[in-house]
């Protein structure tokens, strides 16, 4: 059994920042609390989050949406957080979780988790 979080619980774990690979020479911290749009500082809050979960064979496949609206250039787009568990969605069996930026039905990769 799953246990759901309520809504305005989930909106506020929306994680600040992610991390793109640089090669050889680490990775990047990209803050996802800023504008992806504008550049804006602080300016991007959730306004809606939905939650998928898809099992394939031993896999659980979570699909996390985060709606965001700027508050300065009043863009919105979706920050979506996808997490690979291997049988059961506990922190330790988390394998891996990727960040992507979708618009128009697109994934855009931003880094991972
Ligand atoms: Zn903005």
């Amino acid at each position: 059994m799953v246990s759901q979080m309520p809504q305005e619980e989930q909106t506020k774990n929306m994680p600040s920042k992610v991390y793109a690979p640089l090669g050889t020479r680490g990775r990047e911290a990209i803050s996802i609390k800023e504008c992806l749009k504008c550049g804006g500082e602080n300016t991007v809050e959730v306004v809606d989050f939905s939650s998928n979960d898809e099992t394939s064979g031993e896999n659980i496949l979570e699909t996390l949406d985060y709606t965001v609206k700027c508050t300065k250039c009043e863009e919105t787009y979706v920050v979506r957080v996808r997490s690979m568990y291997l049988e059961d969605k506990k922190e330790e069996n988390r394998l891996v979780s990727t960040v992507f930026i979708v618009e128009n039905n697109q994934e855009y990769w931003l880094g991972v988790l």
